[in-house]
């Protein structure tokens, strides 16, 4: 049983780790597919300044996840 996506919290990452998505945060943290899709999706959306595309439990989830790696 792998550990839980350290970004949300909800889902279990895959084994072996290499499987699972990278962090585009710290580009060293794997994190679940899912939140992978959706970081690169708010950094599309961010690119585009279409900030008001991103939901806020998604921005909710890139923030704290950014605290809990230090980057803020
Ligand atoms: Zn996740």
């Amino acid at each position: 049983m792998g550990k839980e996506c350290p970004r949300c919290g909800r889902i279990r990452l895959k084994e072996p780790i290499e499987t699972n998505s990278i962090s585009s945060e710290d580009k060293k943290t794997y994190i679940c597919s899912d939140c992978g899709i959706n970081e690169t999706r708010i950094l599309f959306y961010l690119a585009k300044s279409m900030d008001e595309k991103i939901p806020d439990e998604q921005k909710e989830m890139s923030k704290k996840f950014r605290e809990r790696l230090g980057l803020v």
